[in-house]
């Protein structure tokens, strides 16, 4: 009898033939529903991955579905040059979102998260005429050829330096490295309020008032890049909000199209009005489809009071963490649904097992496990990742 191929193998051999060579897959996913994710033989998984922070109102979400299933019958492509009733409508929800005190009522909207820090570092140096930033060690921005020059991973960006812009990076929480390197040469300074991929790295109070006030005083834009911890993951639309902290630019992208790809720049008036017309654009951004897809999130956000869930679980989540009182684990950190579990040594094993468990979870650097399941978690879904990790750690 000839050996039969599991489905999974058959498609994992057409993806190692055909694709980047970036990435070498050993799981293909068929579909989701709500908090879990299938793959190719049936196996059901807890999905505390969920495309990285993406998956925000869950997989196979029916009102997210049907809104893009409806606008793409109705209307797809709508250029930012002319007017959109759906994107008018998407633009009229964010601002309810959006902190008034913020003042953050102009919106970009493009396709990913480097795309709108793009925007964002265009902004600055229209506004400023300067042409240098401040980022943080750890820091991520994206990996384009401009948002690359503020990531700090030296193995994304050593290999195709020279980079767009200078850059100094200084240390998280630092405020004597805000105030050494923040000068008047300085277009903006960019921060995630919580680090992501550098490790879910909550930032300290007095540190984001410092550079709010710091750039202020020497005329430098502040940009918050909420790519990973906005739309409600923290216990708040922005973490932003934690801090009493206004930006000049806020930037949104992995949860707000619940897994279409949407970015968003939002700015204050007087930032937006900074940049001459015709200064930047793009083709797809703040298309049909793509406006329908952030309502249809926000709604469900809405209506499902799914910011209190993400805080109200995510503190749970914490705690219950905690009391694992593992030797192995060295820290747990985080807010709301965006949380790091620092071990004492390297995570890939235990990723491995959980994964073997039925639980997906991701690394942030080589030593955190990261949890950023949909904002639809449940106390019970809690239970029963913190059951199969007491079998592994
Ligand atoms: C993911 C991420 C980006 C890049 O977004 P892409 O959509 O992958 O381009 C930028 N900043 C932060 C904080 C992120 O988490």
């Amino acid at each position: 009898m000839p050996e039969t191929k599991t489905k999974t193998q058959e498609i994992l051999e057409i993806d190692a033939l055909h694709n980047s060579g970036l990435w070498a897959p050993n799981i293909v996913f068929t579909h989701g529903k709500g908090v879990k994710i299938y793959d190719a033989e049936g196996k059901e998984y807890i999905d505390c991955l969920a495309g990285i922070a993406v998956a925000s109102v869950g997989h196979a979400n029916e009102h997210l579905a049907n809104a893009i299933a409806e606008q793409a019958k109705k209307l797809m492509i709508c250029s930012q040059a002319h007017g959109s009733d759906v994107r008018a409508a998407f633009y009229k929800k964010l601002n309810e979102f959006l902190p008034t005190e913020m003042g953050l009522n102009r919106i970009f909207m493009a396709n990913s998260g480097s795309e709108v820090n793009e925007a964002a570092l265009k902004w600055a140096r229209a506004s400023t005429n300067r042409n240098r930033f401040v980022s943080a060690k750890r820091g991520f921005s994206g990996r384009t050829l401009g948002t690359l020059a503020l990531t700090w991973e030296k193995k994304y960006r050593e290999p195709f330096e020279p980079l767009a812009y200078e850059n100094d990076f200084i240390k998280y929480n630092s405020i004597e490295e805000l105030d050494k390197y923040v000068t008047t040469d300085t277009a903006a300074v960019l921060l995630e309020p919580i680090q992501g991929e550098g490790g879910i790295y909550p930032a300290k109070k007095e540190f984001l008032q410092a550079a709010r006030e710091i750039t202020k005083e020497r005329g430098a834009l502040l940009i918050m890049d909420e790519i990973q911890s906005g739309v409600g993951r923290t216990g708040k639309f922005l973490a932003s909000e934690y801090y009493d902290i206004k930006a000049d630019m806020v930037t949104l992208a992995k949860g707000l199209g619940g897994g279409f790809p949407i970015g968003v720049l939002a700015m204050t008036e007087e930032t937006a009005l900074s940049m001459p017309k015709g200064g930047h654009g793009t083709t797809f951004g703040g298309n049909a489809l793509a406006s329908a897809a952030a309502l249809a999130v926000l709604e469900e956000i809405e209506s499902k009071n799914l910011i209190e869930n993400a805080k109200n679980v995510g503190d749970y989540f914490m705690q219950e963490l905690v009391k694992l009182n593992s030797p192995k684990i060295r820290e747990v950190r985080g807010k709301g649904l965006m949380i790091g579990v620092q071990f004492k040594a390297k995570v890939a094993p235990y990723i491995a097992a959980l994964k073997e468990s039925g639980v997906m979870t991701i690394n942030a650097g080589a030593t955190v496990i990261r949890f950023v399941p949909p904002l639809i978690f449940t106390r019970n879904d809690v239970d029963a990742v913190i059951d199969k990790l007491k079998g592994i750690v």
